[in-house]
Formats: structure tokens, sequence, C-alpha cells
């Protein structure tokens, strides 16, 4: 059957991919262009029966696609790289009418943050993932030979959030499948076209039916997934739902890495440079409408500079042009619903019923689409919404500080730690001052850029989550360790075996010495080991 979804703007019809077969079903969800209010496809509602299917599908092509050799995994990301590359415009088009993400954002983050990362995981793999050669500390077991394997986990679900549809997903999916798991993924409900279009891509690649599989559908699909007897989870989303996430698989020890919630600070320094300081707060608070992973949400600057650095971003952000991101010279395209709508609405209204000063935007705009202003707002006080807890808006809320201690307290006071940029002429400085700050990445003089590069780690501290969650490093967090030890079997015992002897005490008593001296007690002792040795083994 031919993939069914990605010929947006007409509505699309979407089928699930189960077993390497597309399936439709009458039980649909509506997928909303976030710009328009409009309609543009639908995609099956899975029950428990659909995603019980694609687990067992899964389950059957993991063995044989864990048994192919590294390189033919490798073979098959070339190709789908190829196919990413080519159907580029296709695919950013239908994120950006899915997602609302403006088309230059739909082609720099998710197409050619989604190159990168193949191309990373393409090189750095072997090196993750190869057995590993390991010499024997301890000097009794000679002739010994040791590797250390990377074993697959074996079955894995992937639950996926809309704001980076294709490269949050794909950042989780293919490190899973080149660690030789196989995958049953469930886009969000919110994003499920662009969910099926990377199914369909992987499908074309050549992947063997049943190592990738698609369950469209809403959180009752999510939770069937994952009761659905899987040997782990990748778990991108709210830390509500990933809380209960944990809570249901932890007493099956399943292995479980969650994505979870941030709220990231931007720390201007008394010497940050000016005009690229206040042109990257202007985009790290409202590239991807505010909503994107590592979008800056809590502004801490000197009190001295304070109203000069909020009046020039407020100058920025109030020129940005705000509109359908298919549409040329659009910067800031809508907010996924009409629920996030409020949510950003309601922190705005809170912070200046607490007394903040709005200096632009603050208010939606009229429909249809689910449009809100770029806001800039000063002196928010600390014990707001909008300084707390996620927003997930184009909203700068400035706060200034009298002295750093201050600011690195204010930054480290948070349930989240994921990320936070400082923004100095003094590189050094910034980056000693990272050091203090308890976030999973700090960037100086920038924001994000590392989200998709294969050699990062992504992931942060507290409630983000557990893990990291794209890129190499994953590799190692999707298999489990195996050791392989082989012996020659040509001594009929070994010194530690029966039968138990004064020898044999002599020589545990003479080892001590051997592993715990430093050179010359082990010189000393090493000729009496070996006299001990030859003792013991006589025996055996
Ligand atoms: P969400 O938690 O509502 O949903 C995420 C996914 O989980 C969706 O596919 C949804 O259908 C599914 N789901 C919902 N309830 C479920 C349940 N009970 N069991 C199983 N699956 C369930 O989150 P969202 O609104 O889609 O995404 C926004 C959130 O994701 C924000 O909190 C954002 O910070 C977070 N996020 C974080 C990062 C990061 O790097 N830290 C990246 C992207 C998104």
């Amino acid at each position: 059957m031919s993939e069914p979804a990605g010929r947006a703007p007409q509505r699309v019809d979407a089928k699930v991919l189960i077993g390497g077969e597309w399936y439709q079903k009458d039980d649909r969800l509506e997928s909303l262009n976030p710009a328009t209010g409009e309609i543009i496809g639908y995609a099956p509602l899975c029950n428990k029966e659909d995603v019980g299917l694609a687990v067992l599908a899964a389950r059957e092509a993991q063995s044989s696609w864990a048994a192919l050799p590294l390189d033919r995994r490798i073979g098959h990301l070339e190709t789908l790289r190829g196919l990413v590359a080519q159907e580029g415009d296709a695919l950013a088009s239908l994120i950006t009418q899915e997602s609302g993400k403006p088309l230059q954002e739909a082609h720099f983050l998710e197409i050619l943050g989604t190159l990168d990362l193949i191309t990373g995981l393409c090189k750095g793999a072997p090196a993750y993932l190869d057995d590993r050669r390991v010499g024997g500390g301890n000097p009794l077991p000679w002739g010994r030979r040791h590797w250390i394997r990377r074993v697959p986990l074996g079955v894995l679900g992937v639950i996926s959030p809309w704001n980076l549809p294709l490269a949050i997903p794909m950042g989780q999916i293919l490190p899973a499948l080149l660690a030789g798991n196989t995958v049953v993924f469930k886009p969000s409900e919110l994003a499920p076209l662009v969910g099926t279009k990377l199914a369909g891509l992987l499908h074309r690649a050549g992947f063997p039916p049943g190592v990738l599989n698609l369950v469209t559908g809403g959180p009752e699909t999510g939770a069937h997934l994952v009761e659905g007897g899987l040997d782990g989870l990748l778990f991108t989303g709210s830390t509500a739902v990933g809380l209960q996430i944990q809570a249901k698989l932890a007493p099956r020890l399943i292995p479980t890495g969650l994505t979870l919630g941030r709220k990231d600070a931007f720390l201007v320094l008394p010497d940050a440079p000016f005009a690229r300081t206040v042109n990257g707060a202007a985009w790290a608070a409202c590239f991807g409408t505010g909503q994107a992973c590592a979008s800056a949400e809590r502004f801490f600057v000197p009190i001295q500079m304070k109203e000069r650095f909020a009046a020039a971003v407020a100058a920025k952000v109030g020129a940005l042009r705000v509109g359908n991101g298919m549409e040329e010279g659009v910067e800031v395209g809508p907010l996924i619903s009409s629920h996030q709508l409020e949510r950003v609405e309601v922190h705005v209204q809170e912070a200046v019923w607490k007394g903040a000063r709005l200096l632009c935007g603050g208010r939606r705009l009229p429909g249809p689409g689910f449009f809100f202003q770029p806001t800039v707002l000063v002196d928010v006080p600390m014990d707001c919404a909008l300084m707390r807890e996620e927003t997930l808006g184009p909203v700068v809320p400035v706060v200034g500080y009298a002295d750093l201690d201050e600011a690195v307290r204010w930054i480290n006071d948070s349930r989240y730690g994921l990320s936070a940029s400082i923004w100095t002429a003094d590189v050094e400085r910034g980056l000693a001052l990272g050091r203090r700050l308890a976030v999973g990445s700090v960037w100086i003089n920038d924001v994000s850029y590392s989200h998709t590069q294969a050699r990062f780690p992504w992931g942060g501290m507290r409630q983000f989550g557990t893990g990291r969650a794209h890129g190499l490093g994953l590799l190692h967090e999707l298999t489990s360790m195996q050791l392989l030890g082989a012996d020659r079997g040509q001594r009929e015992g070994e010194p530690w075996w029966f039968p138990y002897s004064s020898d044999g005490l002599d020589l545990a008593r003479r080892m001590r010495f051997l592993l715990a001296e430093g050179l010359a007690g082990r010189l000393i002792n090493l000729i009496p080991f070996f006299k001990d040795l030859v003792k013991v083994r006589g025996t055996r």
C-alpha cells in the first residue's frame, strides 16, 4: 500500500502502519491547522487492540532486526536521509500547516535538524554500539578474554508532543532502531499527519516490516501503549503526564526516558554584547511561538540596564510579523490550540494583575487561528505563573537583578532544569557561571542550537525528567550491557574454588598487597605471589 499522508493542503485520510501494512479505521481524529482552524486531515483513533497488534508486530520483527549487522542498520538510515532531503519542501509545509511554525523554522529546526541528526548517528554509532574488548584488572583470571556488548532493550514505545513533530520523534526513534530495538510510535494527536509522514518515510527507506509501527490517537491510545507490554518507553511531553507514566511503569522496572517540562532562563550580564543579546532574546522567546523545547521563558537582566534592555526587546518583538507560517516573511505563527492560547493569556493577565508592566503585546489576536501578540513585560513578580510554570508562548518576562548570586539563585529555584543561556562579552566568565547553574545545557551567547546535534546530550535536571533525549548518548540508554568473558578451560580449577586450604589462604593474603600497594610494594610481592600461585595451582 502506498504512503497515505503528506499531500497537504488537501485533506488527508491518514492510516496507521502495523507490521509493514497500512490500515485505515472508521474511528478517526481530526487534525487542525492552528493558523486557520481548518481541518487538514484525519488519522485513525487507535484502540487497545490496535496498539496490541502494533506491539506484537514490533516483537516479531525485533530479533531479526537486532541480528542485522550495524552497518546494514546504518544503511537504512542513510537511505532515509536521502528521502528526507528529497521531500524536504513537502515535509516542511506539512509541519507548518499542522504545527503552525513558520516555514523557515520548519526547514531549519526540523528538516536540517533531522538531517544533521542522521549524519551524526551514522558516523558515531559504531563507537557506541560495537563490541568493546576490555582487559581484566584482577591478576588471577589470566588467559581470559572479555568483551562488553550493547544489547537492545527490545520493543520500545515512543510517545511524542506536537511542538517539534518531526525532529523530536526522529531523535528518539532513530537511535532506538540503530541500537537494534523495534518501535511503536504514537505521535501527538495535534500532529498526527507529520507522524504518519515520518512513518511513511521509514517504510519507503526499506526498514523491514514491524521495525517501526505507527499508532495514532490521543491520551487513551498513549495509555494503551504504556500498558502494552513494552520493554522500554521514551516519552516527551508534560511533567504531569510523565509522572503518571513513571508511576505505572516503575513497579515493572521498565526503563523509561522522560523528557518533560522546562522553564529556561536567559541571563544577561552587564557586559553583554547589546545588539546580539536583544536579537537573541527576541528569538529565544518567540521562535516556535515560544513553544519550542528550549524557548526562553525567564529573562534576568542587571537592574541598571533592565529598562533599556526591555525597551529594545519590546521594539524588536513588537515588530515581528505574526500570521500564517506558510506566508512569506511571517516570523511568529499561531499557538497550537485554543487551550494553549488561554494558558498564555492567563499567565500574562496574572502577571499584570500582580504588578508587571506591559511594554508590548499582551492580547490574543482575532481568529481564525490561535494567535497571541508577542509580548514583553518588565518587573514581573517572581511568584506568578509566568515566572514559575511553563507558559509556552511568545512572551518575554524581564526581571532586574541586583547581584549575580541573586540571579543564580532565581535560576536554580525552579522545578525544571533543562537549559539556560548566558550573554556576556567575557566568555570565560560565562563558562564559569554556567557551572553554577543546575540545568542540562548552558549556552554562552546563543540558545537551543545543540538540540538535534547527535554528539551533544539533550536533557536536564529535577522535574525535567530522566535520561537524555536524543543523539548518540541515547544509544547507551536504549541498550543493556552484556559482559562476555571466555576462559580457555585448560586448568582443572581456580585458586578460589574448592578445596580450600592454607595455601589458598596465603595466596589471598598475598594478593591483598598486590592489589592495594603502590609500585614498590607490588614489585616486592610479585615473586612470592607467583610462588603461592604455583603451589595452589599444583593442587588443581
Ligand atoms: P502532553 O503530555 O499533553 O502529551 C504528550 C504526548 O503524550 C501526546 O502524544 C499525548 O497524546 C500523550 N499522552 C497524554 N496523556 C497520556 C497518558 N496518560 N498516557 C500516555 N500518553 C499520554 O504534552 P504536549 O502538550 O503534547 O507537549 C507539551 C509538553 O511537552 C510541554 O510540557 C513541553 O515542555 C514538553 N516538551 C519538552 C521538551 C523538552 O525537551 N524538555 C520537548 C518537547 C516538549
